[in-house]
């Protein structure tokens, strides 16, 4: 197959990125904003497999004629701001890139798919777009209402709505997958795991919002990376489904877990909340788990894979000794 990605130099594009050339050609559109990491793909810089286009989403000249250079059969879309802090300090790049760049990317694709009856186009979303649960309330499902509540969930929940109403309206081959928190390796730094590990590996305290009971689901990026692979090759046109692992734990427990595992007692700092800050998300898998799917990684397992990487990237990248 030939496969288009978008965002693939970022944390879960690159992870995707990386499965992906082993058997296909992937063509990578990434205009490398801070959140892309070119050691994410440094293996595969000069695979005859994987093309990188530094350019943006939103510049549907360059994207429309990469479609029409490659003819690809599928295209996952991941670009995006994804760093809800962020957006709470400024929403215009959320707004252009997950917006507006859907909007383009789904123009740039619109004569294409006419003529290219088995294109898939598979979005790439949160779950962060279903609001926030209380500790008793049941999951997330495909049928939840969207009710985001953070600028970067209200440009997510946006560029969703924009691809269902393209399906409706248009025909158009699209899937929606909504994701719960995904944890793993290549993620940035400003992300809460990898920075709970950089801050004990820098012999710092992690910093915890509030009081750190707030409750997120996490699964391992590999996990996610076969949940696409399923959804592309058995999901149906038109559809959502919703990514999950059923691993709940809240901030506190997470960052108690790591200092347990780095032999760092009392690893919590607690800082002032976030604004807005969404108690709890979680995700009924079961949709997708009936495409035969289902998580691998075990949490601890994954949890403590992830500290041994954040250890020899950062020591080997930035030449860092940590104690
Ligand atoms: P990331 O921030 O690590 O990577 C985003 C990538 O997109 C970067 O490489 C960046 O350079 C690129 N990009 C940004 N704007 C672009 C533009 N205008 N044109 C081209 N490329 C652009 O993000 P991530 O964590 O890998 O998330 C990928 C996708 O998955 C996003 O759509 C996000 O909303 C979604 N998602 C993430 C999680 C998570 O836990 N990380 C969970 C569910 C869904």
């Amino acid at each position: 197959m030939k496969v288009l990605v978008t965002g693939g130099f970022g944390f879960i594009g690159s992870n995707l990125v990386l499965k992906l050339v082993k058997d296909h050609k992937v063509i990578n559109i990434d205009n490398m904003t801070y959140a892309a990491n070119p050691h994410n793909l440094e293996h595969i810089l000069n695979d005859d497999n994987h093309i990188h286009y530094p350019v943006s989403i939103c510049d549907y000249d360059s994207v429309q004629s990469i479609i029409a250079k490659y003819q690809p059969d599928v295209c996952f879309h991941l670009a995006a701001e994804s760093h809800v802090d962020n957006s709470i300090e400024s929403s215009n790049s959320f707004v252009t890139t997950n917006i507006t760049g859907t909007h383009i990317l789904l123009e740039a694709f619109a004569d294409y798919v006419k003529e290219n009856k088995n294109f898939k186009f598979i979005h790439i979303s949160t779950d962060e777009v279903f609001g926030s649960l209380e500790k008793d309330d049941s999951s997330f499902t495909e049928k939840s209402r969207y009710r985001p509540n953070s600028p970067y969930s209200a440009t997510k929940a946006g560029s969703d709505l924009l691809v269902r109403s393209w399906v409706r309206t248009y025909g158009f081959p699209a899937i929606i997958t909504n994701c719960c928190n995904n944890y793993g390796p290549r993620q940035h730094m400003e992300k809460f795991i990898p920075k709970a590990i950089i801050s004990l590996l820098s012999d710092e305290k992690i910093p915890v919002y509030g009081n750190g009971q707030n409750i997120r689901e996490w699964i391992h990026v590999d996990d996610h990376v076969t949940a696409l692979e399923t959804i592309l090759h058995k999901g149906q046109l038109g559809q959502q489904y919703l990514i999950g692992s059923g691993y709940e734990k809240s901030n506190h427990d997470i960052a108690i877990m790591l200092g347990k595992l780095m032999n760092i007692p009392d690893p919590i700092h607690y800082v002032s909340d976030r604004p807005g800050h969404d108690f709890r998300y979680s995700v009924d898998n079961r949709k997708l788990c009936e495409l035969g799917w289902s998580p691998k990684v075990d949490f601890d397992i994954g949890l403590e894979e992830t500290i041994a990487w954040y250890r020899e990237r950062y020591i080997r990248v930035f030449n860092l000794t940590f104690a």
